[in-house]
């Protein structure tokens, strides 16, 4: 990186090491031109991605909504709120580990679908019948003929 003192292109690492409990690098570099000393650091981003509405339109990525789809989907199913906080946390972490910085609604929709499918597939027909609507009607009446088989 630039020197920020007098912004020479080259400098060097004098001394690398883990901090943070290892999350995190931290550097000494000298200014090849000038010899000033700085630090930098250096960790995994870990924001969550902003979400691509299907109209285009971006908005932050909104955790009430993530709860309030999944409460609906859930209701009056034996699920746990420890079970849902999972879910949640897992959503969470598979989106943040995507690394981009924009991730469509329908994505966030496809790990909801996946998440319910394994935790509850009563709630998974519901949340499925919503979102996808008529979009895949065929594996849709096939999920409905697969909780009749259980
Ligand atoms: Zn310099």
């Amino acid at each position: 990186m630039h020197c920020p003192f007098c912004t020479a292109k080259e400098t060097k690492v004098i001394d690398s090491r883990l901090v943070g409990e290892g999350y995190q690098v931290r550097r000494r570099r000298e200014c090849i031109e000038c010899h000033e000393r700085f630090t930098t650091f250096e960790g995994a981003e870990l924001v969550m991605p902003r979400v691509i509405k299907q109209d285009g339109s971006r908005e932050p990525f909104n955790e009430d909504k993530l709860l309030n789809g999944l409460h609906r989907a859930l209701e009056k199913r034996p699920v746990s709120t420890e079970q849902i906080e999972e879910v949640i946390h897992k959503i969470k972490s598979e989106l943040r580990a995507t690394g981009e910085r924009e991730v469509s609604s329908h994505f966030i929709g496809e790990l909801i679908m996946e998440a319910l499918k394994r935790l509850d597939k009563v709630a998974y027909v519901r949340f499925a019948s919503v979102y996808r609507s008529f979009e895949d009607i065929k594996e849709f009446g096939e999920e409905i003929a697969k909780l009749g088989e259980h």
